[in-house]
């Protein structure tokens, strides 16, 4: 039987669409090293983040497509990802952080105490752990809890140059947090414009190399600091925390509103301290009038990234210097995290595919 031509495969591949781009995995760019080898095939699937939610459905569906062409008897689908840019073209104004800084995720709330820190170390720790290059700016000048949260307050960031700070590592994870040059309770005492743009070039002094997603803890709120982050900084979007009170659910309409006057698409909502779950008998308590986040998200047109548990274990995470997607991977509480993750890199995936190019297919066939 004869085996069917690379075109033939590509044709058969491009009835795969992806479900949330409506695109076809072939146009997409995502087929790429396409190799015949007489009844076998193989390719590989680069997909735009290694967080993909649909990562094992999209390599089932083109397993299947070619799988059922005739005289293809078996079909080897590799995975990998490469993450776009969005530090493309943006508002006037915005600059990259750095150029190796591909995709930079703002993190905030509308006021304090919601867990937006605690939100923004978990999703950070997360992404990496799902296999992407991320770093963590802790940007929250008034009470900066990165360091303390990740178990390194008492590290001292050196510079090789001179000019640039060396990112501290946890993990894998590049750190940064102005709480490693001053006093936590001294950061509380600066104020105004000047403030404002030292944080800014402070994000911009930091060696961060290459990194797929740099996530930054904003201050709580929608003063001044914010504003001049989200306008100078160019940004893939924003994740935005929120506990279920009606209060809370307020003030994030308010920094909706910022993220729109600056142009920073919200990638969604999270619903923080959303209800209680026992970690002994894992019976679900409603404290809160549970699920007000997602009522807003659908009000505002933003997509709702999940709801996360109160649990002993993220304060006890934070508290201890080990954020509990570290600590405890496999708990369920984590997994969560792990899915707002991966629903935040498909949020930023969404906005950079449809900005850039995707590469064409690559065909290796073999003699
Ligand atoms: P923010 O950055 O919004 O001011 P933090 O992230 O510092 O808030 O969180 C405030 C406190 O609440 C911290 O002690 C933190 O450990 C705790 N906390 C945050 N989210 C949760 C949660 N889901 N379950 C239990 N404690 C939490």
């Amino acid at each position: 039987m004869a085996t069917p031509t690379p075109d033939q495969i590509l044709e058969a591949l491009k009835s795969v669409e992806d479900p949330d781009l409506h695109r076809d995995i072939v146009s997409l760019g995502f087929v790429q090293d396409l190799k015949v080898e007489g009844d076998k095939v193989a390719f590989t699937l680069q997909l735009t983040t290694p967080a993909c939610p649909i990562r094992d459905q999209l390599k089932a569906s083109a397993e299947g497509a070619v799988a059922a062409l005739e005289g293809v008897a078996t079909v080897e689908v590799a995975l990998s990802a490469t993450v776009p840019s969005s530090a493309g073209p943006g508002t006037a104004g915005a600059e990259p952080v750095a150029p190796g800084v591909k995709n930079i995720i703002l993190v905030g709330s509308g006021k304090g105490g919601v867990g937006k820190s605690t939100v923004a170390v978990n999703l950070a720790v997360a992404l990496k752990q799902l296999g992407a290059s991320v770093g963590l700016m802790d940007a929250d000048v008034y009470g900066p809890s990165v360091p303390m949260m990740l178990g390194v307050s008492d590290a001292q960031p050196t510079s090789k140059d001179g000019k640039h700070l060396e990112p501290i590592e946890v993990d894998g994870l590049k750190v940064m947090s102005i709480g490693f040059l001053v006093e936590s309770d001294q950061a509380m005492i600066w104020r105004g414009p000047m403030l404002n743009q030292a944080v800014v070039q402070f994000l911009r002094d930091v060696r961060w190399g290459e990194l797929d997603y740099l996530v930054v803890d904003l201050p709580p709120g929608t003063g001044d600091v914010q504003l001049t982050i989200a306008q100078q900084v160019r940004a893939a979007g924003s994740v935005l925390v929120s506990t279920p009170q009606d209060v809370a659910l307020l003030d994030v309409i308010r920094a909706k509103g910022m993220m729109d006057r600056v142009q920073i698409p919200v990638l969604g909502l999270v619903e923080n301290m959303s209800f209680f779950l026992c970690s002994h008998c894992n019976e679900r308590t409603e404290i809160f009038d549970h699920g007000g986040a997602r009522e807003a998200a659908k009000k505002l047109s933003v997509p709702f990234l999940g709801a996360i548990p109160i649990q002993p274990a993220v304060r006890e995470g934070g508290d201890r210097g080990k954020p509990v997607v570290m600590a405890d991977p496999e708990s369920e509480i984590s997994q969560t995290f792990l899915q707002v993750a991966r629903e935040v890199a498909h949020q930023v995936s969404l906005a950079a595919v449809g900005e850039t190019e995707t590469a064409a297919p690559t065909l290796r066939m073999s003699p």
